[in-house]
């Protein structure tokens, strides 16, 4: 598992954008913003309630789901600025 302020250093440089793209690139449109922003206030408890909110396999679903071709591929802007990359 990541170090914790690795996970929140991560957290912290999303933009919570008001159209998130990276939410449109979830097939099950997880609420990807809000289980940041519960990440970024160190209540991992709110966070995995939102995951499993739609998704009660969240937890298997985190390891074999390709979310470099899904809500990381999704023209994240945070993901933009950060690798200059545009997918
Ligand atoms: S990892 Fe998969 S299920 Fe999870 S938010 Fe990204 S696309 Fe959606
Ligand atoms: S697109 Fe990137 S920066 Fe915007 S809300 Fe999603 S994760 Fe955060």
């Amino acid at each position: 598992m990541e170090d914790i302020e690795e996970i929140l250093k991560e957290a912290n440089e999303c933009l919570n954008c008001k159209n998130p793209l990276c939410r449109k690139g979830c097939p099950i449109s997880s609420k990807i913003p809000n289980f940041i922003d519960a990440i970024k206030k160190e209540d991992f408890e709110s966070a995995y309630k939102i995951l499993q909110e739609n998704n009660i396999m969240s937890d298997i679903c985190s390891n074999v789901c390709p979310h470099e071709e899904y809500c990381m591929r999704s023209l994240c802007k945070r993901n933009k600025r950060k690798t200059g990359k545009y997918f």
